[in-house]
Order: structure tokens, then C-alpha cells, then sequence
């Protein structure tokens, strides 16, 4: 068993690891920046150093990370999700300096954030993926030869990104040139590679994502699926489990081939590939796999009782999958609520500030994630996500009924939040019917007050 572990992140997921490490008796050491000071990770864990500087080089400076693990008598280091979580660098300078890093190996890190190749090797391995530039584009010209070859619509992506950014849906080839322009940029910007790829643009689909573990010694399992149909710019808000609406034949097709593919590369640790799924023809495609905890990982938890977290460290840990395949049993129906403290009357701007009332919901069926508390001032820095309600309940039916009763409960101050859009959301009788797509806020956010 590991002794400590350091967790390389902030805010809740920080959290998340924390709680899980309490539960296997491992310490626990925090880092934070310069304005983390007050942040509920740095209370909670065992041990807490400052990394001084840059507020978010803090929480990326790996080589510092690792001398600070080494120097404290760190076993291991959490990465959580995002800043270095899918960094394959770091996790191969962790192995060289003898730390554990719980996650991935670093080779599939490495693949998978690639998303062209990512694409490649699960055709190869029998997944069905989207017609799309088998390459990374050179230029604009080749962006057009392209799209001319799939047709339009097509979707500019980043190959090396995430979080929706580097994206842009192409209509017309007039368009083309300056959103080829624009997606390089911002691609550049986030990622310091601007290489984009082109795909068809889908109308409308379902994101389907499957949650996917394997250990060492080559079990995989699968911990069902996730609907994270309900995004802004190409971002997640809320994600439900089981999807209301998937035909079991869609469902089971997707987990199997899911399993089998990640049985054949050896994948360890928790993973999620994702898809596009066209309710109206059946068909489902592979878009990208992420190679860490997922934001939405809670709502798995809930209906499984699998510790994801938990397990990820057992894994790490050299020990075997606890379970297998058929012993893992769902039970009921569990939405994740993505809370964001950003102003809806500004288009979403993130809001920092500080939180003057803060009461989150309880009762029967409800769990929170959270980093912050009343009179916690929120940096500008980081990620606007500050809490995550996840509501469970035995059906869809009953989850979204609780679901409206608990975010009607939630009460944040001093800062604005998107509250009041789930509030909309969970009475929606297009998202109660389950059957709703990708564009579902683009389409419904001018309608709503
Ligand atoms: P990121 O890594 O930035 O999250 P993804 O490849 O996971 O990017 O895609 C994010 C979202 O963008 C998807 O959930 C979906 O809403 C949209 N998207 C991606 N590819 C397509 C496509 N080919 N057609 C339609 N929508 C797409």
C-alpha cells in the first residue's frame, strides 16, 4: 500500500483524491499557488507546500512537482484531470525518478492525445470512426481538397486538443480559409501545436462516452455508458447514466467493442473512449479516448459503487481489478450537474469573486463535489467549474424529479452561477423525452429567460 500521495491538481477533484486516499488510510500532500492559499484542497490534505509563482505554472512545473514528491517521501503522485493529467512526458519522468504515477502508461497517453492516430489505430482494431482527413492538414488548400472529398458540413479540430477549443464547423467553402485561420490559432494558443484535422460534421448526434478500466495483468472491464449531450461550445454541462434513450443492441455493440479494443492495446487504468451516436440510423463512431478520471466519473460511481479513484490507485498499485465483468451490477439512473460560476448575461464569462452565501442541496440521492465555501474567493486563473451535483435515483424519471428539487435548493451568492440555466434545463420537455442531441443549448438557450 502506498504511504502518501501527492495530488498534482486544485479545486475539487483535489478533493476527490483526497477523500479516496482518507478511505485507504494513504497521506496525503497538496500543492497550491499563490492564490490557492485559502482553497479547500490545501485544508483537507495531510501536507501542503506552496509553489510559489506563476498561478498556473504552479500546478504544471513538473520537475518541481516531482523533487517536492521525492523530498516530502511521496510514493506516488493523483494527476486528476487536466494541467498535467495527459502530459506523457510527466509520467515518464515520474517512472525515472521512482515515483508512481497513477494513470495510464505513458505510451498510451502519448497515442491517444493524438487524435489522429488515435483514430487510426481504433479502425484498426475494428471501431467504426468518421470520415475525415486521414492526416494532419498541411494548409488551407488541403483543408478544402478534403472537404470537398467528405462534403460539407465539416468540423475543424485541433490533434492535439481539448475541451472544445481549436473547433469550427465549416458550412460552406467560402468560410473555409478564415475559420481554417482562426482554429490554427487558437489551437496554437492552447495547445503550442496548431495542427488541425477535418471530419464530417454530424447533425445533431448523441456523446457517448464509455468508462473503461484495466489493470496490469490485461482484465478490462467496463463501467457502462455516460450521455454528455447536453454542451455549450462544444463543452459538457451535464452528463446522465445510463442514456435515457439507447437501444440495448447500440449500447452493447459499444461497450463490447470498447472492452475488446483496450484488451488488445493492454490499456491500464481508467480510461473513456468517446463517440458520436446517430439515433436514427444506429450508427456510432469513435471520436477521441481520454487517458484519465473524467470530470463526470461521479455519476458511474453512483450507479455501479465502484470508487474510481480508489480503484485507479489500486491499480497503480500493482494489485488486480477487484471485480470482473459480471460482477459488476447498475442500478438506477444518475445525472451530473457541472456547476459554473460564469455570468449568463455575458455570454457565459467565467465570473470570479467571492462567494457570500454558498447551501448546496442534500436529502436522499444527491452528492456533491465541491472546492469552494461561503467567503472563498474565487481566483481568476483556473477552470470556472466550482462544484459538481451529482443527483441518483432508480429511473430517468425519478432522477430528473429530484434532479429539479435539488438544484432548486442550490443557493450560491456574490458570484453569478449557471443555476439558473439547469433550473430551465431539468424542465425542458425535450430533455425530459431523453431525446436530445448535441446542439440542444444552441438550439434552446435564445427560448429560455
Ligand atoms: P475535445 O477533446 O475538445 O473535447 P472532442 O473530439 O471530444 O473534442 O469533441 C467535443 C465535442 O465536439 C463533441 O462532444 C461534439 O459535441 C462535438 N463534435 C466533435 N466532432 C464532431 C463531429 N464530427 N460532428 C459533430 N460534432 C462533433
Amino acid at each position: 500500500m502506498f504511504r502518501k500521495v501527492l495530488i498534482a491538481n486544485r479545486g475539487e477533484v483535489a478533493v476527490r483524491i483526497i477523500r479516496a486516499c482518507e478511505e485507504l488510510g494513504i497521506k496525503t500532500v497538496a500543492i497550491y499557488s499563490e492564490v490557492d492559499t485559502r482553497s479547500l484542497h490545501v485544508k483537507k490534505a495531510d501536507e501542503a507546500y506552496l509553489i510559489p509563482g506563476d498561478p498556473i505554472r504552479a500546478y504544471l512545473d513538473y520537475v518541481r512537482i516531482v523533487d517536492l514528491a521525492k523530498s516530502v517521501g511521496a510514493d506516488a503522485i493523483h494527476p486528476g484531470y487536466g494541467f498535467l493529467a495527459e502530459n506523457a512526458d510527466f509520467a515518464r519522468y515520474c517512472q525515472k525518478r521512482g515515483i508512481v504515477f497513477i494513470g495510464p502508461k505513458p505510451e498510451h497517453i502519448e497515442l491517444f492525445g493524438d487524435k489522429v492516430k488515435a483514430k487510426q489505430m481504433m479502425q484498426k482494431l475494428g471501431i467504426p470512426t468518421i470520415p475525415g482527413s486521414p492526416e494532419p492538414l498541411r494548409n488551407y488548400e488541403d483543408a478544402l481538397h478534403y472537404a470537398r472529398e467528405i462534403g460539407f458540413p465539416v468540423i475543424l479540430k485541433s490533434a492535439f486538443g481539448g475541451g472544445g477549443r481549436g473547433m469550427r464547423v465549416v458550412r460552406t467553402p467560402e468560410e473555409l480559409p478564415h475559420l481554417f485561420e482562426s482554429a490554427y490559432r487558437e489551437a496554437e494558443t492552447f495547445f503550442g501545436k496548431g495542427d488541425l484535422f477535418l471530419e464530417k460534421y454530424l447533425d445533431d448526434p448523441k456523446h457517448i462516452e464509455v468508462q473503461i478500466l484495466g489493470d496490469k495483468y490485461g482484465n478490462v472491464v467496463h463501467l457502462g455508458e455516460r450521455d454528455c449531450s447536453i454542451q455549450r461550445k462544444h463543452q459538457k454541462i451535464i452528463e446522465i447514466t445510463p442514456c435515457p434513450v439507447l437501444p440495448p443492441s447500440i449500447r452493447n455493440k459499444m461497450l463490447g467493442l470498447s472492452v475488446r479494443a483496450m484488451m488488445q492495446v493492454g490499456y491500464e487504468s481508467a480510461g473513456t473512449l468517446e463517440f458520436l451516436v446517430d439515433l436514427k440510423t444506429g450508427e456510432f463512431y469513435f471520436i477521441e479516448m481520454n487517458t484519465r478520471l473524467q470530470v463526470e466519473h461521479t455519476i458511474t460511481e453512483m450507479v455501479t459503487g465502484i470508487d474510481i479513484v480508489e480503484t485507479m490507485i489500486r491499480i497503480a498499485m500493482g494489485e488486480p481489478l477487484p471485480f470482473m465483468q459480471n460482477d459488476i451490477t447498475f442500478r438506477g439512473c444518475a445525472i451530473e450537474f457541472r456547476i459554473n460560476a460564469e455570468d449568463p448575461r455575458k455570454n457565459f464569462a467565467p465570473a470570479p469573486g467571492k462567494i457570500t452565501a454558498y447551501y448546496s442541496p442534500g436529502g436522499p440521492g444527491i452528492r456533491m463535489d465541491a472546492g469552494v465555501y461561503k467567503d472563498y474567493v474565487i481566483p481568476p486563473y483556473y477552470d470556472s467549474m466550482i462544484a459538481k451535483m451529482s443527483v441518483w435515483a432508480l429511473s430517468w424519471e425519478r432522477a430528473v424529479a429530484r434532479a429539479r428539487r435539488a438544484i432548486d435548493e442550490f443557493v450560491v451568492r456574490g458570484v453569478p452561477t449557471n443555476i439558473p440555466l439547469h433550473r430551465q434545463v431539468v424542465r425542458d420537455p425535450d430533455f425530459i423525452s431523453g431525446y436530445f442531441g448535441i446542439r440542444f443549448l444552441e438550439k434552446k438557450l435564445p427560448t429560455y429567460q
